[in-house]
């Protein structure tokens, strides 16, 4: 099956220019980046603040400049703006803080049928289809009048999902999509993303550093670090055998009933390091509780733990029992 969206050794740089000591320097804010997201499926693309989450979803919009790899859509090479300008009328974002996201001068109505004046495309009735699109995702028609301030954190993240429903995307990006949610309406949130991922084909791309989010609806999961995937595979074969220790610190640092059952021996030391000061040999090994020598020197290659499960790691054997 040809994949809705490929990304193949993406490497994005920031030129540093003369405010870091002038010279050719760059940052490097990703690279060897290569993942796949099939078409009706869920891929959890997971990393802490600063791993270049974001970056990476801008760069499949063409909203960031990539200086290596390859995008492919549906099977079609992404390289003029007009390619990045086609996928995003076939895209849409789900944004962490909806309110903000949303016009506080704009009505709801207004909001959500935006999409269709941006891109230039006539529609028979503004409110007909404002009525429709809230009625998608569970609203009444009369919230359409209403702004942004009125709602409830939950009804502003349904008025997002329609607004993002309105071109008919292929892809939804969700950053964060239950951040600051109650739990209950966490529930609903993610039901009805499930839902209509179901009734409309659709494929999710789920940004988040929620371990929980993913495990409940990724079908695949990639982990960023420090931009660089460290391990990818089926969520399910994730959280039986994670390969990688910091996947399994992040498993193991997922919140427990039970505050006996969490794992210190895996818990990650510090913060983590800038992208300016990149550490050499294996990236993680400032943080790794079972570092060796060789990992402060030699950058590991990727081993391969099962079908489409690797893991970027010198001791994938010996780090990928429990968690
Ligand atoms: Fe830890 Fe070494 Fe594996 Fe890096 S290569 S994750 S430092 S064991």
């Amino acid at each position: 099956m040809t994949a809705l969206l490929s990304v193949r050794d993406l490497a994005v740089d920031l030129p540093l220019g003369r405010w870091f000591g002038g010279g050719a320097r760059a940052l490097n804010i990703l690279a060897g980046v290569t993942m796949d997201l099939q078409p009706g499926r869920t891929l959890g693309l997971v990393g802490e603040s600063g791993s270049g989450k974001t970056t990476l979803a801008r760069a499949i919009l063409g909203l960031q400049p990539v200086s290596g790899g390859t995008l492919r859509f549906d099977g079609a090479e992404l390289r003029r703006s007009a390619d990045f300008r086609a996928i995003r009328r076939r895209t849409a974002l789900m944004f962490q803080d909806a309110t903000a996201s949303l016009s506080p001068r704009m009505t709801v109505g207004e909001a959500v049928t935006e999409p269709f004046v941006i891109h230039g495309i006539r529609i028979a009735s503004r409110r007909g289809k404002a009525a429709e699109l809230l009625a998608e995702v569970g609203l009444p028609a009369e919230m359409a009048a209403r702004y942004p301030h009125e709602l409830s954190g939950g009804q502003a993240r349904r008025v997002g999902v329609a607004r993002a429903l309105a071109l008919k995307p292929s892809l939804v990006i969700a950053d964060e999509p239950t951040a600051g949610l109650d739990v209950s309406v966490q529930a609903e949130i993610l039901n009805l993303m499930a839902d209509l991922k179901d009734r409309h084909g659709l494929s999710y791309l789920v940004i988040t550093h929620n371990l929980a989010l993913v495990r409940h609806v990724a079908d695949r999961i990639a982990v960023l670090y420090l931009g660089r995937l460290v391990e990818t595979g089926p969520t399910r074969a994730i959280f039986a055998g994670p390969g990688h220790p910091y996947t399994r610190s992040l498993i193991a640092a997922e919140p427990k009933p039970d505050p006996r059952q969490r794992r210190t021996d895996l818990a990650i030391r510090g913060e983590i390091p800038g992208i300016l000061r990149r550490p050499p040999g294996c990236e993680f090994h400032t943080r790794c509780p079972v570092a060796r020598d060789i990992c402060r020197s030699a950058a590991p290659a990727l081993h391969d733990l099962g079908p489409g499960h690797s893991v970027r790691c010198h001791f994938p054997e010996t780090t990928s029992k429990g968690g």
